[in-house]
């Protein structure tokens, strides 16, 4: 089969993780008999240097078109003024609104071979950790109503948290088929005990589990739920929640996981184009020494082609020879302990490669 691929490489080490990436389809290609169509485009920093945008028009008819958006990272410090009306981060947002990517799918994972990369205690990771979180990502308090105003002379400020059926039905039901591909068991988090928006949230997922008796459902209170990550991250399997609840909870899942160059994810919306990138940033730090880890670009690659192509198998076969090379003690230097065996960008690219070449 044939796909048309949108690649935006970005800004700091996206240029470094996504070749990696690049790399490691191609063999995918090969082995599996299909053709991937590449087009290179602008966006982030690089698209105000070049286009004085940071999302030029061609990036976005380009990405409507593709079959998939792949991203390594936009922004530094060199956009980095707070005040400034253009920002490289508007490249996402407008990306996400313009293709309607309302759901955020982001696996928090750690791999049994890197279990002392994790804050927690041993006897809580016990063989590593796998939770997938379902965000809301369109809607919400982040696109609510919101102002300044005087209020019996006092300046106060707002921010809405609305939420429609169908806004919630839709991400509902993708979180019911993902629990439905994993092991079944959904934890819905809300406040419904305070907010009448996560009462409405609630009423729905209550609603479509009479569809899906197979899936085993639990409500946590936001706040019971933050801290339940840290205490027994092994009770989650898929969590469905609002955008600033998935926000929050997201970034605590993938802390419990000890690297952010690990965590892939991906975005997506109606029909098959999702967009898929790293959950890290640019790294300005560390960009152009090579010795970025391009594994969570890679495996946000595997999402592209289990969740976009529908291409099961070959996405199986990325995680697997991420998986072996883990095995094996081959390490960048983010996730480098004692003994082991430190590798750069590159070299954890071409590792990668040899592993799919082999069948592995
Ligand atoms: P960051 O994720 O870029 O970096 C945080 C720390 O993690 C740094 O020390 C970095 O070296 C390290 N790190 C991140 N990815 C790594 C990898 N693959 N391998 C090894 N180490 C890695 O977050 P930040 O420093 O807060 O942000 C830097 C820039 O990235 C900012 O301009 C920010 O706006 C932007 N950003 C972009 C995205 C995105 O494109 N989706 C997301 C977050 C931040």
């Amino acid at each position: 089969m044939k796909y048309n691929i949108a690649v935006i490489r970005g800004d700091g080490i996206g240029p470094e993780v996504i070749a990696e990436t690049i790399k490691v389809l191609n063999v995918i290609a090969e082995r599996f008999g299909h053709t991937f169509n590449y087009e290179y485009l602008l966006a982030g920093g690089c698209a105000i240097d070049e286009e004085g945008t940071p999302l030029p028009n061609k990036t976005l008819e380009v990405c409507k078109k593709s079959d998939a958006v792949l991203l390594g990272a936009v922004g530094g410090p060199k956009w980095d003024n707070t005040n400034a009306k253009i920002r490289p981060e508007q490249a996402l947002l407008g990306l996400r609104g313009a293709l309607n990517l309302y759901c955020n799918l982001r696996p928090a994972v750690l791999y049994k071979p890197l279990k002392n990369e994790s804050p927690l205690k041993d006897e809580i990771v016990k063989d590593g950790i796998d939770i997938c979180i379902v965000r809301e990502l369109t809607g919400g308090i982040y696109f609510g109503d919101r102002g300044v105003d005087i209020i019996d002379g006092v300046k106060s400020a707002y921010d809405t948290e609305r939420y429609n059926v169908n806004e919630i039905t839709r991400i509902v039901r993708i979180a019911f088929e993902t629990s439905m591909k994993r092991n079944k068991k959904l934890t819905s988090v809300d406040k419904a005990n305070i907010l009448e928006s996560s009462r409405l949230w609630r009423s729905i997922v209550n609603e479509m589990a009479n569809e899906y008796k197979e899936v085993e459902v639990n409500h946590l209170y936001i706040d019971n739920a933050a801290m339940q990550i840290v205490k027994d991250p092994n009770q989650f399997d898929v969590i469905v929640t609002s955008n600033i609840f998935g926000d929050i909870l997201s970034d605590e899942a993938s802390m419990v996981t000890g690297s952010i160059g690990m965590l892939p994810s991906a975005s997506l919306g109606e029909g098959t184009l999702g967009m898929y990138e790293p959950i890290h940033g640019s790294a300005p730090d560390i960009a152009g020494k090579r010795i970025a880890n391009p594994l969570a670009t890679i495996l946000s690659s595997a999402m592209m082609l289990r969740y976009s192509f529908s291409l099961e198998k070959e996405a199986k076969a990325i995680e697997n020879a991420v998986f072996s090379i883990l095995e094996e003690g081959y390490r960048t230097g983010d996730i480098m302990t004692d003994g082991k065996e430190l590798i750069g960008t590159v070299e954890a690219g071409n590792l990668i490669c040899e592993k799919l070449k082999k069948g592995e």
